[in-house]
């Protein structure tokens, strides 16, 4: 199997190494699909979430996504570059962005005010355009007071040629926790949002509100697609579905030694040893995504057994208590994984850092060499393609 891995910087076993596993991808836009009602939407946006946007895309659209979606034209460009013919959804622009090579490129945007929709309409040629309402997050899309304007001023528009309405979208603010209130006022408010629009003379032919959480958890949301990003990499929000994390990171012991009881560890000695042991060393710090705030509460797995990060996590290394057992210098460590083995996964890594394990699994630096394991079909694929 890992004959046909895919190097994108040479890994050795004596660096770092973060390896992405698309099978799990495979596997989790399967479940995905099978839950939503209508298209879904590979959303690769931050580079796959930190899993690599190409690798994640060719993958979801192999195992039922039939669209991309990303934040920036700079990230679409970079999938059209990559071959991908598919439907792509940019949706946060500033209002100078490049849409005339959105048009060019045959990228569809989000439009989120009036302002947007000037700055579309003036570029050369006919954008595809999904009007995008907040749902009631106060972040992205229009304001509800400008949605009507919005709504005919698109019209307007369409009927001089100058952008097709293609889409409406909204996103909820509270899907991750299905039984708050939110959620209801983020529906209705969207199917007020939709009606604005048809009464507005418009068609739209996708209408779509629902991310990772609602696609698992409330097919009320679903609509005509589902934009899911997180659920992908087996990352459930709403903590209600067993999807598969697709990312492990491992790194070598580059030294190991024995030290005695009360020895201070890193810089500010924030640790010292309670007993004789053996610390160990692994390459990887902050830079490379490790939370600094995790110090003194990380665990990694050496040898099948969970050993804890000790003293500060610096930028570049930290160091882990190895009990009396100890190791051997160049054994591997695994920081984290999807966890049958033992070792924590993301989530206890973001628990540890009070954050959530997107930030984790966006957060691991461009040092780390990269691993791909291809999906079994993908794999298949491949040595037809040899032969
Ligand atoms: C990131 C994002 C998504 C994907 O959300 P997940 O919870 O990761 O599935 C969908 N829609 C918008 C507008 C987003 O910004």
């Amino acid at each position: 199997m890992t004959g046909l891995a895919v190097a994108t910087r040479p890994a050795t076993t004596s660096t770092p190494r973060l390896t992405v596993d698309l099978g799990a991808v495979a596997r989790n836009t399967r479940a995905l699909a099978d839950r939503a009602s209508g298209e879904l939407m590979a959303v690769v946006k931050a580079d796959g979430f930190g899993h690599g946007a190409a690798d994640v895309a060719r993958t979801a659209l192999a195992h039922g996504a039939t669209r991309l979606g990303v934040t920036s034209l700079a990230e679409a460009f970079a999938l059209r570059d990559a071959g991908f013919v598919v439907p792509i959804l940019s949706w946060l622009n500033p209002v100078d962005a490049d849409f005339p090579a959105a048009a060019v490129r045959d990228v569809e945007v989000a439009v989120p005010s009036l302002a947007h929709l000037a700055a579309v309409a003036a570029a050369p040629g006919k954008l595809r355009i999904h009007l995008h309402v907040d749902a009631g997050m106060a972040r992205d899309g229009a304001e509800p007071t400008e949605w009507t304007a919005l709504c005919r001023a698109a019209r307007r528009a369409e009927q001089r040629s100058d952008v097709a309405v293609v889409g409406v979208m909204g996103h909820l603010g509270c899907a991750d926790d299905p039984a708050d209130a939110c959620n209801a006022r983020g529906r209705t408010r969207f199917a007020w949002a939709v009606e604005v629009a048809r009464a507005a003379g418009l068609r739209p032919r996708e209408r779509h509100l629902a991310a990772t959480a609602a696609t698992l958890t409330d097919p009320r949301t679903h609509h005509t697609m589902s934009r899911v990003g997180a659920g992908l990499v087996g990352i459930d929000p709403s903590g209600t579905t067993a999807l598969e994390p697709a990312m492990t990171l491992t790194a070598p012991l580059v030294q190991v030694r024995r030290v005695r009881a009360g020895t201070p560890v890193g810089y500010g000695h924030a640790h010292r040893t309670s007993r004789a042991t053996h610390l160990g060393l692994l390459p990887l710090g902050y830079a490379d995504g490790l939370p600094r705030v995790a110090s003194e509460r990380a665990e990694v797995l050496v040898r099948g057994v969970r050993r804890p990060v000790v003293g500060r996590i610096s930028m570049d290394q930290v160091v882990v208590d190895l009990g009396a057992e100890g190791a051997q210098a160049g054994e591997i460590a695994t920081v984290f994984g999807p966890g049958p083995d033992g070792a924590p996964t993301a989530a206890e890594w973001a628990a540890w850092a009070g954050t959530i394990e997107h930030e984790v699994v966006t957060g691991i630096g461009a040092r780390v060499p990269r691993v791909v394991r291809a999906a079994a079909h993908l794999r298949a694929l491949a040595s037809e393609g040899r032969r």
